[in-house]
């Protein structure tokens, strides 16, 4: 059932109050991503459009439920006002009669961004008397900010509550492409998976497994299953604990028709800052630890990846940061935007490795959201989203 959209409500002269997910990376006040701020304008743009009065709201950093000025919402109310050509103001207040007062200066279609509402104690704790603070400030609210959706919080959650409660475009269009590769995807649905650690992504494996044709795994992760099947990996990053889990994985899968498949071949050194030798999946020296797929598994992976008419990506393929160890993530981004079926990539590292490559363009769906879209794909509900309603029938 689709949300209520921030498309189809009045706004003209209202007080709009945004939640977005301005969580940017930020190295000595300057911003080094502005992409989660580029993510929030065509909600924003609307509500300027329509004659809004505009009311941001977002976390930065983890400040701890205390003022601390580092993490302000100064450098990014500074770039969306480059960004929309139009000055914004910062209450230098979350809540509160400042916040207020800042408020009530507005007209129609202006801008006022509150200061990082982590600096209350009672977001995260999702306190009441803050979701009221925040409520007072508005009349109506509008969740713009998938990558906070997983978190029950006051400005996420709790508000929602209060006002009549919307999802934004961004919102819209995260819940559109995540739900479209959950319920009824075009087949064959393969899905690829990688990254550091089987536990970090274990309950989206399990998951995926009711619904993929094809797993196809790498990165760090593939270790923990190779280990399952008896083959030595010598030095590789591996969750001995995990071993067992994997070959249940294994055999769920086996069971159920999914094909799950591990890399034949890897590149192997004996240090991360070495150069790289491909080697047999099989023929791993005992001193020696795994940081990429290699050329053979590239281009398996890159045959059925070609295949697919649905794709789901999250977890590079190996230790990508380092040039030596980059040709696997490249070649199953490169496959991935090739690839003529609906693509989706979720997760930090993935998503910057895309981005990396210049090759964003060519993925269907790049989520902006790291934890919310594994949450949401591991089919949980995300706190963020259940508090706004569903679309009322027409
Ligand atoms: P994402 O952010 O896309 O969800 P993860 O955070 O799970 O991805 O994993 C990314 C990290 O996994 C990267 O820092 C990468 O270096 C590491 N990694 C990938 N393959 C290996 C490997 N074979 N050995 C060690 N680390 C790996
Ligand atoms: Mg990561």
């Amino acid at each position: 059932m689709p949300k209520r959209s921030v498309r189809d409500v009045a706004v003209k002269g209202k007080r709009v109050l945004v939640r977005v997910d301005f969580n940017v990376p930020i190295d000595r006040g300057v911003i080094t991503d502005d992409t989660r701020i580029r993510a929030a304008l065509p909600t924003i743009q609307l509500l300027r459009e329509r004659e809004a009065k505009i009311i941001l709201c977002s976390h930065l950093g983890r400040p701890k439920g205390k003022v601390d000025l580092q993490f302000s919402m100064e450098p990014v109310a500074e770039r969306l006002s480059q960004l929309v050509h139009t000055p914004i103001t910062l209450a230098h207040a979350v809540s509160g009669p400042e916040a207020e007062v800042a408020v009530e200066s507005l007209g129609e279609g202006d801008i006022v961004m509150l200061d990082n509402v982590r600096f209350d104690p009672g977001e995260e704790a999702n306190d009441p008397a803050l979701s009221e603070r925040l409520a007072k400030l508005a009349d109506i609210y509008v969740n713009d900010a998938f990558g906070a959706a997983h978190r029950a919080h006051a400005s996420t959650a709790g508000v929602a509550a209060l006002l009549p409660a919307y999802a934004g475009l961004l919102m819209e269009s995260e819940i559109n492409a995540l739900s479209k590769l959950l319920s009824q995807p075009e087949r064959p649905f393969i899905a690829i998976l990688g990254g550091a650690k089987v536990s970090d992504k274990l309950a989206v494996i399990e998951h995926l497994l009711d619904k993929v044709d094809t797993l196809l795994i790498g990165g760090g992760m593939a270790n923990t299953f190779l280990l399952a099947e008896g083959k030595d990996i010598g030095k590789s990053l591996a969750e001995r604990d995990l071993v067992a889990k994997a070959s249940e994985i294994a055999a769920t899968a086996k069971e159920r028709g999914v094909a799950l498949m591990l890399p034949s071949d890897a590149v192997i050194s004996s240090s991360i800052d070495g150069n790289g030798n491909v080697v047999a999946i099989d023929q791993v020296p005992g001193e020696q630890a795994i940081f990429d797929i290699g050329p053979a598994t590239i281009s398996t992976f890159g045959k059925i990846i070609a295949q697919a008419r649905t794709i789901f990506w999250n977890g590079p393929m190996g230790v990508f940061e380092k040039p030596a160890f980059n040709a696997g993530t490249k070649g199953v981004a490169e496959a991935v935007a090739a690839s003529s079926g609906f693509s989706v990539v979720g997760g930090g590292d993935s998503v910057a490795a895309i981005e990396q490559l210049g090759l964003a363009a060519k993925i269907d769906h790049i989520s902006t959201g790291g934890g919310a879209s594994l949450e949401f794909v591991e089919g949980r509900v995300l706190p963020g989203i259940a508090a706004i309603p569903d679309e009322e029938k027409k």
